[in-house]
């Protein structure tokens, strides 16, 4: 009868099976006490989902804020699912939104002394893991077809029973050695499975950094650990993997917490101490009252495409997303308006368990409250940056005068109390219309909006007479004297209290007057600061609009 060391050898010949040897060559890390290890482990099957950016962020935050290392993992072993180029995508996304890896995979190679960080290149260091377990009695070859799965399944749906491969279900679980080595030689195909020494009648717990106390169904299920493929599945790679590269923490979305059973045993047959868990609340959107999670399909805002398409600055997704994560954070925000993430310390004991709720009213007034301290150069080269892509008639306006351009978007920026007019890049080019000639044209053959009860040769008169008249120095106070005189010789009544005892006997007040300029400069009743239009607009193109035909 052969034994468990010559299975093992029949099957993964010529694998050293020393966890001491493997261990050897991924040293145990020496970090600061209280550093944290974690690592962003997307499946490389598409585009960056908002879920995804938002385990990202919270993975990144508690290696930097406790001066740990932050990894990049492509968990690439389901390789039908694999999309080419999918890899790059989601690092280059990352590292849209600042968040770097310290260490892991990247195009023009690994970075760290972890790797390599690619799944798909690790089959040797999984397969010394796998042979380890079956020399142990704890994983064994399994010959069971897809057909003979469906057999099994449909005869436990008879009995009413659990379904999966455990227990007297699981057919090859206790096969002779001397079988398996003739059927092995023979060729036939197989996987390896975990033989779990579980019971699904039992409980079982673990703590999680998020939820706390968390009771489950045991795991009994002997789960395959090797495909036929040679590739591990998901749940023995980020085990060995985990293990190996000294992760800490692992965070990830909540839909892990059922297979976290049979992960705590695989560490525990390992012979390896178990990472922390964090199971992060998926995000969820209220549709029609309801809540429900946020959908690829239905929903644009579960790809983080979407933020860059709408020109979302990437430091105010992740303020916003930084708010989802912890109860505190807007009342933080509040006493630190620079909005500066770094000096935010992100705690699990603040985050919500019932399901993040994605606010785009929220993400919104984070974003007005990010862009209102983006300024001058960096902020146009920005927003250039993003008009190349989503805007050629914006990106025409930046290039015609860069300068002119960042005046007009930058308009009270300068205030203690900074003028919010747009959340994102894509609100920019209807903000600072009026600005440019062309467009202001536009808004003139319309019509512009001026108060109906003055007819057009009172209004001309008046609009001429200021734009001779009118202060045109930086000086806000002189600038507004100067329209009131103006106004006054026009039948403006400047004091409000003789107006209110006696309107009909005034064309209207101050304000009335001062509107009537403005719709004439800027083309709306409401417009940024008229003394601060005026003086990015200049004499010249003032003096045009106050010309009327
Ligand atoms: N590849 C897994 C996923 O994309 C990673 C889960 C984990 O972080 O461990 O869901």
């Amino acid at each position: 009868m052969p034994s468990l060391l010559d299975i093992a050898e029949l099957v993964l010949p010529g694998v050293d099976p020393s966890l001491e040897h493997l261990e050897a060559i991924y040293p145990k890390r020496t970090l600061e006490a209280g550093a944290e290890v974690t690592r962003f482990a997307p499946s490389p099957t598409g585009f960056l989902h908002t879920g995804s950016l938002f385990t990202a962020l919270i993975g990144y935050v508690l290696a930097k804020q406790s001066k740990g290392v932050f990894i990049f993992r492509v968990e690439d072993t389901d390789t039908k699912r694999t999309i080419k180029g999918s890899d790059v995508e989601l690092l280059e996304q990352l590292i849209k939104f600042g968040i770097v890896p310290d260490e892991g995979w990247f195009p023009e190679g690994d970075k760290g002394n972890y790797g390599p960080y690619r799944q798909s290149l690790r089959a040797d260091i999984y397969k010394r893991a796998v042979k380890h377990l079956l020399i142990e009695g704890k994983a064994y070859v399994d010959f069971a077809t897809p057909e003979d799965l469906l057999k099994i399944k449909e005869a436990q749906e008879a009995s009413k029973v659990l379904p999966g491969y455990y227990g007297v279900y699981a057919r090859d679980r206790n096969l002779p050695l001397d079988e398996v080595e003739r059927r092995v030689k023979n060729g036939e195909s197989y996987v390896i499975r975990y033989k779990s020494m579980g019971d699904h009648n039992l409980k079982t717990s673990f703590d999680d950094l998020i939820r706390g106390h968390i009771e489950l169904q045991d795991n009994d299920m002997d789960i395959v650990i090797l495909k036929r493929d040679g590739l591990p599945t998901y749940h023995f790679a980020h085990v060995v993997d985990d293990h190996l590269m000294g992760t800490t923490i692992v965070n990830r979305g909540e839909e892990w917490i059922p297979s976290t059973p049979v992960h705590l045993q695989l560490f525990r047959d390992m012979g390896w101490e178990a990472p922390r868990y964090a199971h992060l609340p998926v995000i969820m959107k209220l549709d029609h009252g309801n809540k429900r999670k946020l959908s690829k399909r239905k929903d644009p805002e579960a790809s983080v495409g979407y933020f860059q398409e709408m020109g979302y600055p990437p430091e105010a997704v992740k303020v916003y997303l930084m708010s989802v994560a912890n109860s505190n954070f807007e009342e933080w925000s509040i006493e630190n308006q620079s909005l500066d993430l770094s000096k935010f310390t992100f705690s699990f004991g603040k985050m919500s368990l019932d399901g993040a709720l994605f606010d785009i009213d929220k993400l919104n007034y984070f974003s007005r409250e990010v862009l209102s301290q983006m300024k001058g150069l960096p902020l146009v080269e920005e927003i250039k940056d993003w008009a190349k892509t989503y805007s050629p008639s914006l990106l025409e306006k930046i290039e015609r005068d860069p300068a002119y351009f960042s005046k007009a978007i930058d308009i009270e920026k300068e205030r203690s109390n900074p003028r919010k007019d747009y959340a994102k890049f894509s609100d920019i080019e209807a903000s600072v219309a009026f600005f440019y000639d062309d467009e202001f044209a536009k808004m003139k053959a319309k019509g512009l909006p001026f108060d109906g009860k003055y007819d057009r040769a009172f209004i001309k008169d008046f609009l001429l007479d200021l734009s001779k008249n009118m202060d045109y120095g930086p000086d806000e106070g002189a600038w507004w004297n100067s329209v009131k005189e103006v106004a006054g010789k026009h039948g403006f009544c400047l004091v409000n209290k003789e107006y209110k005892a006696d309107p009909a006997a005034y064309k209207g007040n101050a304000a009335d007057a001062a509107g009537i300029l403005r719709v004439a400069l800027t083309g709306s009743k409401n417009s940024p600061n008229l003394h601060e239009v005026i003086g990015i607009l200049g004499h010249d193109r003032v003096v045009a609009r106050l010309t009327l035909d």
